[in-house]
């Protein structure tokens, strides 16, 4: 099972990893975008943990919630909102739970990637942070079907998410600022897919 204290071990190690990540985040979106998703997403990141080093809480879905109000209230550009999206609608299978089965777990990070995918409007292809998530809501899915623990289904959430990343540096940007340009954002890997990718690693160490 996942209980509060995991959900915070996977956050904290998140945060690192963002800030291990921030110059090739940075450098990825100036590829394709504006250059900004390295600092947004260190920006948000540090913000959650400050959350963590002042509030203790009891259920899975409160520490989810405010970590997506968290996100959206400090991160600006298209990244803030859809990651607050996911973990405010991650909060809601969770809710009054200390700790989650496989199985309630999967409907939580399906309720998020759900999320994502109604805010943005974006579908599988459109070089996004989608192309991590729907592999990797597959990936577990599918391992839970076959009787894995959370933490082994995760890992593969986290291995077909890191492939899902990779496949984006083909595609043609349909969704975001990397879209206006059009065919000439193939041939790059795509910024939010990575943050993503890296989210679905840090769930397990
Ligand atoms: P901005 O583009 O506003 O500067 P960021 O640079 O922080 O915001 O985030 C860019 C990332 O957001 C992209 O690499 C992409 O993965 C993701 N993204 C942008 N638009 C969408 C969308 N409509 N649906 C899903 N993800 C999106
Ligand atoms: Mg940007
Ligand atoms: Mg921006």
């Amino acid at each position: 099972t996942l209980g509060v204290p995991d959900l915070t071990t996977w956050l904290r190690r998140y945060a690192a990893e963002i800030v291990a990540h921030e110059q090739e985040l940075t450098d990825l979106d100036a590829a394709i975008g504006d250059g900004d998703h390295g600092a947004n997403m260190t920006r948000g990141m540090t913000a959650v943990v400050a959350v963590l080093d002042q509030t203790p809480f009891e259920t899975l879905d409160a520490l989810a919630k405010k970590v997506g109000m968290t996100l959206v209230s400090s991160v600006g550009g298209a990244s803030g909102p859809l990651y607050g999206t996911f973990w405010l609608r991650f909060a809601k299978p969770l809710s009054g739970l200390a700790r989650t089965d496989a199985a309630t777990l999967g409907l939580a990070l399906r309720a998020g990637v759900e999320g994502i995918q109604q805010r943005g409007k974006a579908e599988g292809g459109d070089k996004t942070m989608l192309d991590a998530f729907l592999p990797a809501l597959a990936a577990y899915d599918a391992a839970v079907d076959a009787g894995a623990e959370p933490t082994a289904a995760l890992r593969d959430a986290a291995t077909a998410g890191r492939a899902g990343c990779a496949a984006t540096v083909t595609m043609v940007a349909r969704k975001g600022r990397a879209s206006y340009l059009g065919e000439r954002s193939a041939g790059h890997q795509d910024p939010g897919a990575t943050s993503a990718a890296l989210l679905l690693e840090c769930a397990v160490s």
